[in-house]
């Protein structure tokens, strides 16, 4: 019998894109910049970077290829190693933030745009690389479109590097323009017709009309998978949960519906489930994010359930708030959508809006993006002018005056716009450049041991604290035990004192089982946490602990996140200092309803209000002490009725 990597093998040959290998690996000969079109599906990010292996392009140096998305880096690569019969990581690999799963014999690199990014620091000519593809570059991530520049600079003055820049859609005249007149390559794909259909919503919950629309299609259409759009894991989850409820009541048994999520943050041996064939005689629905849009590619998809809307970043350059918002889709999107369905015969697609209503692209990231953390990745690249730099579509002016505003508060750029010494040890941190100042910052206060625990724990994300369904009140007392000791201490260093105390157990996962922690959430932590371990001590900064001094510690973290200070007001909000804008404690935060007069938070996220999210109580006075040029006596000061002055 043929093993996995056998199978996977012959697979390739049954691509579209395989019949193009040849005149693809000419035309790559041939043009220094190439762009190529092709079809969800077609072969582009798993087989290009085979053919240039196969026609020697590695002897030269390594095929780097980037993706806007962790796991889709992650998966194609896995699934490039399975294919060539390579333990992943060796020849094969990827690189994702705080993970580097690659070797010395890498020679085919999957990575996210912003790695390769950061890799443009320590490699600005990008010399270990004999190609470079931009993927899915329709998708107009911010890193992406930064790296548009940089490879073309980079492509000027390295004649030998051959650079591919592969997308889904028809933007390709766009990308050509840019790449100065750059040939342009399709690959024809295969495409069955999609049927659409409308559903009008009855209900205000949009899911209860997907769930309906699911055991609909099961009971009256013939085989094949479903796929379901939805915007992020929460939504997915509780989607899951309903779909295993109605089943139980239509008497639907586990093996005749078989439920695959998949989304950003699924644990790495989840997310291969979803890739796995159904079983005979059951059908698999797919959850998914937008990932499935182009990035993942699900055979045996026949029926697309779309409800039109997906989660985008959104930058409010005025107050300085990034949030991730549900918005509807754009109209090339939902075209993507209905063509999950037709890859492998006549498909449906299912869609519970109406496409007259949607807006025909959505707007690249760039223009609705804090854009901080790159533009303190340019400076450090030697770019002095950022109003002049050749972006592929320019960001609104105020949004780069707000990031140079920020990063010459933080202390990382002069008066001038230069690199300052703490912009330098800033940038070697790959983490927003608050937190990165907060980490530099923490050596004045002797806590750098502190700090880096604090900053891994919150790059982390939002999954440590474990609440399931049925046991809420026990898991959040179980909480609130690393809040209550002598002082109310704040969510950042109750997350220190986590960490500490799965540390004291020697990293026990039983620990975390009974303290309703996700012991995998802390694993990660603990390894983002070597790594800016040995980053500080790269940049020369040494491992100092300071455990008892609560206010040292707040005062590092004030140090970056000094922007994000808000004042207690009498209704029992909160308002920014520096910003005419009300917040409130995030009800999952240890302060809630224990208010303290001055705040500290390391992120606002909007959903039925503008929520702080990680609050610390601080005093005021540090504020004038920390950041001098930022805040003047008045910011501070209890408001006096004004007087009037007369003669
Ligand atoms: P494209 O980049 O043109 O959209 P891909 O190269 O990503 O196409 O995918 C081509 C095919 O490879 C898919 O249709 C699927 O059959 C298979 N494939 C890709 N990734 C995986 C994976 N992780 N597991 C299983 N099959 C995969
Ligand atoms: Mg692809």
């Amino acid at each position: 019998s043929r093993t996995v990597a056998e199978k996977a093998r012959e697979e390739r040959e049954l691509l579209p894109i395989h019949a193009y290998r040849d005149e693809l690996l000419k035309l790559i000969e041939e043009n220094q910049v190439l762009v190529i079109v092709g079809e969800t599906g077609s072969g582009k990010t798993t087989q290009i970077p085979q053919y240039l292996q196969e026609a020697g392009y590695t002897k030269r140096g390594k095929i780097g290829c980037t993706q806007p998305r962790r796991v889709a880096a992650m998966s194609v690569a896995s699934r490039v190693a399975q294919e060539e019969g390579v333990k992943l990581g060796h020849e094969v690999g990827y690189s994702i933030r705080f993970e580097d799963c690659t070797s010395d014999k890498t020679v085919v690199k999957y990575m996210t745009d912003g790695m390769l990014l950061r890799e443009l620091l320590t490699e600005p000519k990008l010399d270990s690389y004999s190609v470079i593809i931009i993927d899915e570059a329709h998708e107009r991530t911010l890193c992406t479109d930064i790296l548009f520049a940089l490879v073309k600079d980079v492509a000027k003055v390295r004649p030998d590097l051959r650079l591919i820049i592969s997308s889904a859609t028809l933007e390709a005249k766009k990308f050509s323009d840019y790449f100065d007149s750059a040939r342009i390559y399709l690959i024809p794909g295969r495409r069955y017709p999609v049927e659409k259909f409308f559903r009008r919503l009855p209900e205000v919950d949009y899911l209860e009309t997907v769930i309906r629309t699911v055991f609909q299609i099961h009971q009256t259409e013939p085989t094949g998978d479903i796929l379901v759009f939805l915007t992020g894991q929460e939504e997915i989850e509780t989607a899951e949960t309903k779909l295993k409820l109605r089943m139980i009541d239509l008497g639907t048994k586990g093996s005749e519906i078989i439920i695959s999520p998949i989304y950003s943050n699924l644990p790495t041996e989840l997310q291969a489930k979803v890739f796995e064939p159904a079983p005979k005689g059951s059908r698999k629905v797919v959850l998914a994010t937008n990932i499935a849009e182009t990035s993942l590619t699900i055979d045996g998809i026949r029926y697309v359930i779309d409800p039109g809307y997906c989660k985008i970043n959104s930058y409010n350059p005025r107050t300085g708030m990034e949030s991730l918002l549900v918005t509807p889709i754009s109209k090339a999107s939902a075209e993507q959508r209905a063509g999950r369905s037709g890859r492998t015969g006549p498909g449906k697609c299912y869609r519970l809006y109406n496409v007259k209503d949607l807006e025909p692209t959505t707007i690249p990231e760039i223009q609705r993006a804090n854009l901080a953390s790159v533009v303190l990745t340019l400076k450090s690249l030697g770019i002095q002018d950022m109003f002049n730099f050749d972006f592929m579509d320019a960001p609104p002016e105020n949004a780069l005056l707000k990031a140079l505003e920020l990063l010459y508060a933080l202390g990382a750029l002069d008066g001038n716009g230069e690199m300052t010494k703490v912009g330098e040890r800033m940038v070697e941190f790959p983490v927003d450049p608050m937190l990165s100042k907060m980490i530099v910052g923490s050596e004045k206060y002797k806590c750098s041991a502190e700090i880096i625990t604090i900053a891994a724990m919150l790059s982390v994300g939002n999954s440590i604290f474990y609440r399931p369904k049925n046991q809420q009140v026990l898991a959040d007392n179980a909480r609130m035990n690393f809040y209550v000791d002598t002082e109310k201490v704040g969510d950042h260093i109750a997350l220190l004192r986590v960490y500490n105390s799965w540390k004291d157990v020697n990293y026990s996962t039983q620990w975390c089982y009974e303290n309703y922690i996700q012991s995998k959430s802390m694993k990660r932590a603990r390894d983002i946490r070597d790594q800016l371990r040995g980053l500080l001590n790269k940049i020369g900064i040494e491992l100092t602990s300071n455990p008892n001094d609560l206010d040292a510690i707040k005062k590092a973290i004030l140090a970056g996140f000094f922007p994000h200070s808000a004042k207690l007001q009498k209704d029992g909000s909160y308002r920014r200092v520096k910003e005419p804008q009300t917040v409130y404690v995030h009800p999952n935060s240890g302060l809630f309803g224990a208010p303290s007069k001055w705040l500290v938070y390391h992120e606002l996220v909007l959903t039925t209000k503008e929520y702080m999210r990680h609050t610390t109580e601080m005093k005021p006075e540090w504020l004038i002490e920390i950041a001098p040029h930022y805040y003047k006596l008045k910011d501070i000061e209890e408001s006096q009725p004004k007087k009037t002055q007369r003669r």
